[in-house]
């Protein structure tokens, strides 16, 4: 049996389920950062929820559950999903790329011939001169804004950052989901910071204990309340820093590398910006969901055999018009082939009419 593209990648990914779940190849963080996500909650489910549902609101424990729901939801989003990987060039594809993109070039010339391809390409965007690079590892150009990730080994469009704690890259296909992951992780973990504390307030003004004996009566809210403080600051740090990149329209990679900022004494524009926070966020969060472009799950043979299908159709139609123009215009003059009489009803309503000679 033929083998799934998905069995073929050349990236360094892992695959689950039959190729519906893609993930980067180190995937222990990921773990880590559910144990701890799951482990919190589990706690103060169990030892919190209900003293709190009983003093507080029953509401407390459910909008609790509302948050976890919707942080696993975009975290599995996230990390199981193609975050915009760029297929990479194959066969005549390569060969065409590696000897310098030129129309001109026979792709039959020997290897003494060869030359390496120019390394960069400019292209004009939004009124602002683009560098395209070119990718010796996946032999394309890569189109504005990809970059190539050396964990994962693929080049990704709109290339934010590889995130061992989500166990993928963020890319252009994940990255409205990672950011909603982070605003949600990060609400979560003020609330359950905020309602464990408050349960050893309020333990310890019930039973008119000292904090520390009302900490001693419930150790578990101890454990979350501390887990969720060092937790706090890294996630709401994240979620600002996301929150200014989302606004003005960058990624991190843009970021770190100052591609927008002042170069050599000229000012680049960063040409992707509508010049506005709020289109910048409506552009980003509630844009266009974009098609990965892997096909993981076709046969990875498929689109050579639909390629030889359409060539063989072209051929059939081509020697099907000039036996037409030989038979003076007689379309019904169907001659048999391999003994079957060929109908041409169809093809009378397609192709155009021969006159026929006076
Ligand atoms: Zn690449
Ligand atoms: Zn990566």
């Amino acid at each position: 049996m033929s083998k799934k593209r998905w069995q073929v990648f050349p990236g360094k990914n892992r695959f689950f389920c039959g190729g519906r779940i893609i993930m980067a190849k180190q995937i222990n963080v990921f773990f880590v950062t559910l144990i701890l996500l799951l482990g919190v909650c589990v706690l103060f489910f169990v030892f919190d929820c209900e003293y709190l549902s009983q003093k507080v609101h029953w509401l407390v424990p459910v909008i609790a559950g509302v948050l976890l729901a919707f942080t696993l939801l975009f975290l599995f989003r996230t990390s199981f999903s193609d975050p915009g990987i760029l297929p990479r060039a194959t066969g005549d594809e390569a060969l065409f790329n590696d000897r310098g993109a030129d129309n001109n070039v026979d792709l039959t010339q020997s290897s003494a011939n060869f030359r390496n391809p120019p390394r960069t390409k400019d292209v004009q965007v939004n009124g602002e001169t683009v560098k395209l690079k070119y990718c010796f590892t996946c032999k394309i150009f890569r189109p504005p804004r990809a970059s190539h990730c050396s964990m994962c080994d693929n080049c990704i469009e709109r290339f934010d950052h590889h995130c061992p704690w989500v166990g993928n890259c963020v890319g252009k296909r994940n990255y409205r989901y990672f950011y909603l992951m982070i605003v949600t992780i990060t609400i979560l973990c003020i609330y359950v910071l905020a309602f464990s504390i408050a349960h050893i307030v309020m333990l310890s003004r019930e039973k008119e204990n000292t904090l520390i004996t009302a900490m001693s009566e419930t150790p578990a809210s101890v454990i979350e309340a501390l887990i969720a403080f060092f937790a706090v600051w890294s996630v709401l740090g994240l979620a600002g820093f996301h929150s200014y990149l989302a606004g003005t329209n960058q990624t991190t990679n843009e970021e770190i590398k100052g591609s927008w900022a002042q170069r050599h004494g000229e000012v680049v524009r960063n040409p992707y910006t509508t010049n506005n926070c709020c289109g910048n966020f409506t552009k980003i969060l509630c844009g266009p969901s974009y098609t990965s472009l892997l096909r993981l799950r076709e046969d990875k043979n498929k689109e050579k055999r639909d390629m030889e299908e359409v060539k063989k159709k072209i051929e059939k139609l081509m020697f099907e018009q000039q036996n037409n123009s030989n038979s003076q215009g007689h379309w019904t003059n169907s001659q048999p082939h391999n003994g079957i009489p060929v109908d041409h009803t169809d093809l009378q309503t397609q192709l155009p009419r021969t006159p026929t000679p006076s």
